[in-house]
């Protein structure tokens, strides 16, 4: 485990988007091994849902993660407590439309929330990590960050630009302890698969569940990836042993890439 350098206090972990989905996962992987989490995220019924089943270690903070002067905000809280140890960028949308039915303020919205908002977290955190010489940041991307997609070009173009920030910053950082990295899944069970599950029900007739084996079909292990295996290679990334990783990007699509 990343320690806290210093202060002798717990290590700590921001996760973005932590209500539900891989967010929720991450954010309970790394309470359930010690860390102070603070919890980012805009529901705060799902965030108390959180608390409850880590009240000691989950810290919810109620942001919505496309205001940046609130995003700001909630890291001079978080910062008041020490520097966390590991920033995970989770929070993301996903606007499925062809380019000609893409309304500019979803392609807004989308990189406010899937860019914009990492870009900001890490101008909050990233220094007090390289001042400390010591620090983690995993940016939950996406396979459509690697390669195209049809019909996301928005959250396609927001994914890709994650991975080129990720890969920038790694080099910026690379003598700081500070590592970079970005975490790449293909089709995970979560709301998100619904709604493309549901989008595709309504486009093509096809009911959500043979939509639901369309989606699983993509990756040949035959399964969607669960939150907790995104969320283990997480936890991984932010350990002191993966201290010469940084940069890269970590796909988990049961090998639809390969
Ligand atoms: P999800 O829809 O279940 O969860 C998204 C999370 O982001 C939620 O906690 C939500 O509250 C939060 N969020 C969305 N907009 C926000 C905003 N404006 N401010 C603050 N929080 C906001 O989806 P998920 O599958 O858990 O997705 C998590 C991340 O993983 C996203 O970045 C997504 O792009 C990425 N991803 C998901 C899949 C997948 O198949 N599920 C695949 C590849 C990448």
């Amino acid at each position: 485990m990343l320690r806290a350098r210093m202060t002798g206090s717990p290590p700590s972990a921001v996760v973005t988007g932590a209500s539900r989905g891989i967010g929720r996962a991450v954010a309970l992987r790394f309470a359930r091994a010690g860390y102070l989490v603070w919890a980012l995220a805009r529901s705060a019924a799902d965030l108390e849902s959180l608390h409850g089943e880590e009240p000691e270690r989950v810290r919810p903070l109620v942001v919505d993660g496309a205001d940046e002067q609130a995003l700001r905000a909630a890291c001079k809280t978080i910062l008041q407590e020490g520097v966390p140890s590991v920033l995970v960028n989770n929070a993301g949308i996903a606007v499925s439309a062809t380019l000609a039915k893409t309304a500019m303020e979803d392609f807004d919205r989308t990189m406010a929330v899937n860019l914009r908002a990492p870009f900001v977290l890490c101008q909050e955190l990233v220094p007090g990590m390289e001042a400390r010489r010591s620090g983690r940041v995993i940016n939950i991307s996406s396979t459509a960050g690697l390669r195209g997609f049809r019909y996301t070009a928005a959250y396609s173009a927001s994914k890709h630009a994650l991975v080129g920030l990720t890969r920038s910053l790694a080099l910026e950082l690379a003598t700081t302890g500070v590592t970079v990295n970005a975490v790449c899944p293909g089709w995970v069970d979560t709301d998100m698969v619904a709604r493309a599950a549901e989008r595709i029900n309504q486009t093509t007739g096809r009911s959500v569940e043979q939509a639901r084996q369309v989606l699983e079909r993509m990756h040949p292990i035959g399964r969607f990836v669960r939150p907790e295996e995104v969320a283990e290679v997480c936890f991984f990334l932010a350990s002191e042993g993966a201290g010469a990783i940084t940069g890269a990007t970590y796909v988990i699509d049961g090998g639809e890439l390969a």
